[in-house]
This record gives C-alpha cells, sequence and structure tokens, in this order.
C-alpha cells in the first residue's frame, strides 16, 4: 500500500528514533563521530559538513515528497543552485527561462560567466523556441525550468521541454520553490534534477534559509554529492529540524493558501483600479489547460498592475495592515512587494526588468475575508 502525499508529509524522515522512541527525529549537533577502529563508522556518519542525522532526515524527506532517489540539503536555496552548476564544465552552455528568480540569473550571469559558462534566456513557453536552441551548433548542456514564475506567474510545460532536452542531451533542471511538491512533482514529468529554496514554503513559517535538490539519477547525485562536501554549503542541524517541521504541514497549509489567493486574485480581476491579474488558477490565464494537466492546485502566489501606476502602487503596498511589506514568500503569513524596486531591483536595466506598478502578494493562511478587508482598506488610502 502507498500512502498518499499528506500521510508522507508528515511521516518521511520521520520515524521514531530507534534508539530513545523520540516522536521527532532529535537534533543532532555532534560535528564528528566515534570511530570504531580506524573507518568503522556506525551508521555511516563520520564528519559534520560530509553528513549529519539530522540532514539525513530531512533529505530522505524530500526525496520520498518530489518522488526521487536521492535528497541532498543546502544552506540556502541559492547554495543548491550553485552546487547544480557545479555540474558544468568551461565551455558549456545553460539555457534559463526569460524570468528566472533574480539571484538565479545573477549568480549565472555575473559568477559563472567569469568562469566560462555562457548563459542564453529565451521564454520557455515557446516551444519552438527551445527546440531550435536545443539543436543549434553548440547547444546547452543544461535547461533551467522555473514554472510557475515570478513575478508573473508564466507557466511553463515541463514534460515537453524535458522530453525536447533529453534528446538534445541536456540536464533539465526545475526550480519548484513556488508549486512545492504537493502541487507539482517534475521528476515525474522528466526532469533530471528539482531544486528547491526550502526558505519558502517548504520551511513555511519565515524563519529559516535553505536549500534542497532531489533526483532520481545515481550518477547525478554522486556527483552532487560530492560538491556537496567539497564546497562545504551546507545546512545546520537546526536549520534541517526546521525545514523538517515545516514539511509536515505543507499539504494543509497549501491547500488553505491556494484556496485564499484564488478568493483574492478572482475578486481584483472585478475590481476598479486594477488593470490586470497574473494568477494561474483564473480561467483567462494563457496557460489554464496546463496548469490542470500540470498542477494539484495553481498555488498561493500572484501579481497585478495598478491602473494608477507606479505612485499608486507604492501608498497601496504602503498601506496594508495584515499583508506584511517584505521580501520573500511562501510563508504562514501574507506579504506584498513591488518587484520593481525590490525584489528584482537587480535586474531592472534586463530583459528580466518587471513594470513598476506591478504588486506581487504571497498569500498566506489567514481568513480570506480578512485579507480581502485588508487589501480593499490599502485600495481606499491609495486613493485606488
Ligand atoms: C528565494 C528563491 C531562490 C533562492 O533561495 P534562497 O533560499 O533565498 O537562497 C531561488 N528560487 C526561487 C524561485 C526563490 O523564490
Amino acid at each position: 500500500m502507498t500512502d498518499r502525499f499528506e500521510t508522507l508529509a508528515v511521516h518521511a524522515g520521520a520515524a521514531p528514533d530507534p534508539e530513545t522512541g523520540a516522536v521527532v527525529p532529535p537534533i543532532q549537533m555532534s560535528t564528528t563521530f566515534k570511530q570504531d577502529g580506524v573507518g568503522g563508522l556506525r551508521g555511516g556518519f563520520e564528519y559534520g559538513r560530509s553528513g549529519n542525522p539530522t540532514r539525513k532526515a530531512l533529505e530522505e524527506a524530500i526525496c520520498v515528497l518530489e518522488n526521487g532517489a536521492h535528497g541532498l540539503a543546502y544552506a540556502s536555496g541559492l547554495a543548491a543552485t550553485q552546487n547544480i552548476l557545479y555540474l558544468l564544465e568551461p565551455g558549456d552552455r545553460l539555457l534559463m527561462s526569460d524570468d528566472v528568480y533574480g539571484g538565479t540569473w545573477r549568480l549565472a550571469d555575473k559568477v559563472w560567466r567569469r568562469y566560462g559558462i555562457e548563459t542564453d534566456t529565451i521564454d520557455l513557453r515557446d516551444l519552438d523556441a527551445v527546440a531550435t536552441t536545443l539543436s543549434s551548433a553548440k547547444p546547452p548542456r543544461m535547461v533551467w525550468i522555473e514554472t510557475p514564475s515570478n513575478p508573473l506567474l508564466k507557466v511553463i510545460d515541463i514534460s515537453a521541454v524535458a522530453r525536447l532536452a533529453a534528446v538534445a542531451g541536456a540536464i533539465t533542471v526545475v526550480d519548484n520553490t513556488f508549486a512545492t511538491p504537493y502541487l507539482q512533482r517534475p521528476l515525474e514529468l522528466g526532469a533530471d534534477l528539482v531544486l528547491h529554496s526550502a526558505t519558502k514554503y517548504l520551511g513555511g513559517h519565515s524563519d529559516v534559509i535553505g536549500g534542497l535538490v532531489v533526483t532520481r539519477s545515481d550518477e547525478l547525485a554522486e556527483r552532487l554529492r560530492f560538491h556537496q562536501n567539497a564546497a562545504g554549503a551546507v545546512p545546520s542541524p537546526f536549520d534541517c529540524f526546521l525545514v523538517m517541521r515545516g514539511l509536515r504541514t505543507l499539504a494543509v497549509r497549501m491547500e488553505r493558501a491556494c484556496a485564499n489567493a484564488l478568493v483574492l486574485a478572482l475578486w481584483l480581476s472585478e475590481r476598479p483600479g486594477v488593470a490586470a491579474v497574473h494568477y494561474p488558477g483564473l480561467p483567462d490565464h494563457p496557460a489554464a489547460e496546463l496548469v490542470e494537466r500540470q498542477m494539484r492546485l495553481p498555488g498561493a502566489m500572484l501579481s497585478f498592475e495598478m491602473s494608477g501606476g507606479e505612485e499608486a502602487a507604492r501608498r497601496f503596498a504602503a498601506a496594508t495592515r495584515l499583508f506584511t511589506l517584505a521580501e520573500s514568500l511562501g510563508a504562514v503569513e501574507s506579504l506584498i512587494e513591488l518587484p520593481a524596486p525590490m525584489t528584482h531591483a537587480s535586474v531592472a536595466e534586463s530583459a528580466l526588468a518587471v513594470s513598476p506598478s506591478l504588486v506581487r502578494l504571497s498569500v498566506g493562511i489567514e481568513n480570506a475575508g480578512d485579507l480581502q478587508s485588508d487589501l480593499e482598506a490599502a485600495f481606499r488610502s491609495a486613493g485606488s
């Protein structure tokens, strides 16, 4: 009998401790482990950077939830990204969505370019353009998908892109931070690697920075494991414990947050003062049929354009009471931000730049009516 997601989220990696019966995996702070004679390791642990029991529990949990074979944990989402990029060699090309997370783009463009990795960005929704790029004289070695995207919530067809990439011998990576494995499981759709900023929904409470990678490939896992230890950007045992705690409520948090987001998206799309709403759960979303096929629910992130322009957007974002004006996303509390001057400031001059009147919401698990009233009051005080 196979357990379903909600059950796995509670139990994966969290079996009671065989020694003490502790129901919660203990936070193991020891940095080194006694050997029974030279090389005689109990449970495979030697030194805390190479492996740690609390980290192992988290790695097992995310591996089960993403339906993979190997899980790896890192100190941040970008440390996980960095580890994946170690799979490339100087001279390799990397193909990314044209609206990836700003920090991912910065790492590729400002750091890895110096080491001879060329990054191209295209709209990965355009499968003809993907096929053309992958059949060029020097095809990319890796394709980097982020779906739904930030902040415009574009949706990319994971299985179609992964199929094209596989034919060209390229590795497909999916940044699954916005969807979480509860909504979308990229490895089941043909991706080679799935990446998370665990700082967002998986941790879920705005109190831990972390990153995770899952794969089904023994070969890729071995190379990642080597670099996880060699480069050393590992999470602390306490941080692993916090992400584990978050995972256990992931399914119920996502259900509520997605339900709230749908209520707000429908309401915003009717409200005067709003020029456009970007939410994958709206019937007029350009990829509505793909969302239905690829995701369990359309997520809890949405963005919208204020008709009143940049000034109205700034007044609005400063006027909410429940929505906190802050970067980041994916926690129990609702957050509001303006991507252009905040999360996307580093891409202001590039092709990834976004409109200054765009407002992004990370919808939390509060009462939907309270959230709507909060936004309505903010519209009024912004004169919209
Ligand atoms: C936050 C984020 C990252 C980076 O993760 P950190 O934990 O902040 O290093 C990567 N991708 C997406 C989609 C994110 O939202």
